[in-house]
């Protein structure tokens, strides 16, 4: 890579792109292919969207290509059997391929925990992460972490507000942070109280006022859990205390996150909602690329503001605190609860309010864990599923 300000130049980097057919995957591949002198794809995975992944492959030309739902293996197969391209199905051989020696950075990218495995199987093998699966940190955050320091491995955040908070911190290792602020856009539903929600549909919830994004993360913005497990997220990139992660509502999404620092000053990352940017930099760090995406006008954002968030009727938020604040196992029941309700939510099978009623159920009933092993996680997550399952079907 060309330095942005000097001439020096080190070699480009290899990027396995995990999730490649989805919002950040795609974006990411775009950003690749603007940024072909410096970043090329070495892998792509996708689980089983075959014919996205059929067709990034034949323009972006992989070493190889890894479909986790094993039933499409032979459609890609066939389909790139001309290209000089390896095709592998399932999650364990993706395991493997993430650690070949010709990948440099590994982009997490799948949405929930199936993104847990690779990840650590790509720390384990010593590769960079770029990480926009959030939930890989709010499931496991103390293991991938500490795995990740004995293997001298970084996390670089992809999630825009880490992203934020990581672009302020540039120059300040040195410095103590006091606290920090992750923004919110508070949703479609910003504002409204239970009475409203009892009846708001599919469709509304999907409909995110900023950002476009996958159906899981824009249901999470929409119940404030996304931003919940952002706040979890934050606890485990920066090392911080819960009393360290406060949340603003933002509806601008102007103002990506900001830092306090401890002799008062604020750092705030400012620009459009426009994830190829945070994507961008977490795969060319600590080089700053030249980029031709829409600039911000300050003029057309004359007004920015700010309100605390609503966590009495957003109950998600405070159930990813308390998650937070009890540790252990509890923040991977919140997920795994959570990924039940969401999926549930998506086939009609459940109204918006009864989101965090399955979460909240989960936290109470499962057992605690104070200090898990990756097969207590593992554990964690069948028996919340499976719990959770039990009671959406006294709910139906
Ligand atoms: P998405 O639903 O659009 O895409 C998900 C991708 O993961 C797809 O390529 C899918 O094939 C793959 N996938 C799903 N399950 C898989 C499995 N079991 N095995 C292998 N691959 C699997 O989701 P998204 O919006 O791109 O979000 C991806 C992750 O990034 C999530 O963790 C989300 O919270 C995070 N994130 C997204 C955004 C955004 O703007 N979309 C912003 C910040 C963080
Ligand atoms: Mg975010």
């Amino acid at each position: 890579m060309r330095s942005a300000n000097s001439d020096s130049i080190v070699e480009k980097r290899r990027i396995a792109v995990l999730g490649s057919t989805g919002s950040i995957g795609s974006q990411a591949l775009e950003v690749i292919s603007q940024q072909k002198d410096f970043l090329e794809v070495e892998l792509l995975c996708a689980n089983s969207n075959a014919d996205l992944l059929i067709k990034q492959a034949i323009t972006f030309k992989p070493n190889c290509v890894v479909v986790c739902d094993e039933s499409k293996y032979d459609v890609v197969n066939d389909a790139l059997a001309a290209l000089d391209i390896k095709v592998y199905s399932g999650i364990d051989s993706l395991c493997s391929v993430v650690a070949m020696e010709s990948v440099d950075i590994v982009l997490a990218a799948m949405v929930g925990y199936a993104g847990l495995k690779p990840v650590l199987a790509a720390i384990k093998a010593g590769k960079a992460i770029a990480l926009a699966n959030k939930e890989t940190l709010v499931v496991a955050g103390e293991l991938v972490t500490q795995l990740a320091r004995e293997n001298k491995v970084n996390i670089y955040p992809v999630d825009s507000e880490h992203s934020a908070i990581f672009q302020c911190l540039v120059g300040e290792w040195h410095n103590r942070i006091e606290k920090i602020f992750l923004t919110a856009s508070g949703g479609p539903f910003r504002g409204k109280k239970t009475d409203y929600l009892q009846t708001v549909t599919r469709a509304q919830a999907l409909n995110h006022p900023n950002w476009s994004m996958g159906d899981k993360i824009t249901i999470d913005s929409a119940t404030m859990m996304n931003k919940g497990l952002e706040v979890i997220e934050a606890k485990w990139l920066f090392e911080l205390k819960p009393e360290q992660l406060e949340v603003l509502i933002h509806p601008q999404s102007v103002i990506h996150s900001l830092i306090q620092f401890e002799d008062g000053s604020i750092k705030a990352q400012m620009g459009l909602p426009d994830m190829r940017l945070p994507i961008q930099f977490a795969l060319t760090y600590p080089y700053r690329m030249k980029s031709s995406y829409p600039r911000l006008n300050f003029l057309e954002h004359a007004s920015l503001t700010f309100e605390l968030p609503d966590s009495k009727t957003f109950r998600n938020l405070a159930l990813a605190y308390e998650a937070l604040s009890r540790g252990g196992n509890v923040p991977c029941i919140l997920n795994a609860a959570n990924e039940v309700a969401v999926d549930a939510f998506l086939h009609d099978r459940i109204r918006f309010v009864e989101l965090p009623d399955i979460v909240e159920s989960c936290i109470e009933k499962i057992f605690f864990v104070g200090n898990p092993t990756y097969q207590d996680y593992v554990a964690t997550d069948l028996e919340t599923r499976r719990f959770a399952s039990t009671l959406l079907s006294t709910m139906a």
